[in-house]
């Protein structure tokens, strides 16, 4: 199972992230935690944790003006950090940083998308 995987099964199931600077944490629902407990440690090495509060928050802003916009075309706008380079096959598409083969989004923008998207209440119906 690959980390993008463990990512979206987390969220799927009403897990996160907690990126806390004090404390951060995994909420695991509790059917997932036997597979967390084999896979954390691998999860936690694929991301940095330090940088998802900055990314959740330039992504959740982007959220926000996109909503207060009539939300065009009604299709969530690809999520990019400022000053990310081009979009290129190889890159995470919202930050630039190097990914394996087929993969859109590193797992640091991936769970920051999730957040930034699970926090933002303007999106809701
Ligand atoms: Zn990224």
């Amino acid at each position: 199972m690959t980390t993008e995987d463990l990512i979206t099964r987390l969220y799927g199931s009403g897990g996160k992230l907690v990126a806390d600077a004090q404390r951060p944490r995994l909420v695991i629902p509790a059917k997932l935690k036997p597979l967390f407990i084999k896979n954390k440690a691998r999860l936690m090495r694929s991301i940095l944790l330090h940088d998802i509060p900055r990314r959740t928050e330039a992504f959740r802003r982007q959220l926000r003006t996109w909503a207060e916009s009539g939300r065009a075309g009604d299709i969530v706008p690809t999520l990019v950090l400022p000053n990310a380079p081009e979009p290129k096959a190889g890159l995470c598409i919202s930050c630039g940083t190097k990914v394996g083969p087929g993969i859109w989004r590193c797992d640091t923008c991936r769970i920051s998308v999730l957040n930034a998207l699970a926090e933002n209440p303007q999106l809701d119906g």
